[in-house]
Order: structure tokens, then C-alpha cells, then sequence
């Protein structure tokens, strides 16, 4: 991990959260991945290495704002910024899905 990183992830930790809501762990710098920082806004991913729970944090740097939401997920957070950085699922594209399995055919456009 290089250093700008390193401190980047410090800077999150330090502002966001220092521990675990769930069972109060500390964070460390290893628990926690960047997906976005663009702009003014940044999102965090944390994963408490004790219990295993996962938060996602929105950083709004000229407000210093924070908004943290727990996720029950099981992506890694490895996988995580492969879906977060995906086209949005529409609901015509539930509803096309849910449709060709009722029908019993295969999926091919997915
Ligand atoms: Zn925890």
C-alpha cells in the first residue's frame, strides 16, 4: 500500500469511524477500501474484521459530512467495487428476468 493511500485510508478512519458499530473493534487501515473519490465526494467501504459486518460510507469533503449505512452482504470487498462501479438494475430488468424463469426459458441477454 503506498503511502498517499495509507494516509488517505488514516484520514477516513480518523473522520468516519474508528470502530466497529456492531462490536466496537477498531479499524484498521487493511479493513477499509476506497471505491470512489471523485470530486467532493468519496465512498468508503469498512468490513470489521472481527464480526464480519460491512459499512458503506458517503464523504462529502466541503462539509466534512458523512452518511454510514450497513450492509448485510456477502461480496467480499474485493467484489464489492466490481457491482458498486455497475449500470443500475432497472425494474423492467427484474421483471424481464423474473419472467424468463417463470417461463422456464434461459436468460440469454444476461
Ligand atoms: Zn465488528
Amino acid at each position: 500500500m503506498d503511502k498517499s493511500l495509507r494516509k488517505q485510508k488514516r484520514f477516513f478512519i480518523d473522520r468516519i469511524a474508528k470502530f466497529c458499530d456492531k462490536c466496537g473493534s477498531a479499524y484498521h487501515l487493511s479493513d477499509i477500501q476506497v471505491i470512489q473519490d471523485k470530486g467532493p465526494s468519496a465512498i468508503i467501504h469498512f468490513s470489521c474484521r472481527n464480526c464480519k459486518s460491512s459499512n458503506v460510507a458517503n464523504f462529502v469533503s466541503p462539509m466534512g459530512f458523512t452518511t454510514r449505512i450497513p450492509i448485510n452482504s456477502d461480496l467480499t470487498m474485493d467484489e464489492f467495487p466490481r457491482f458498486a462501479s455497475g449500470e443500475t438494475v432497472s425494474l423492467d430488468d427484474v421483471l424481464e428476468v423474473y419472467i424468463c424463469f417463470e417461463n422456464g426459458k434461459g436468460c440469454v441477454k444476461i
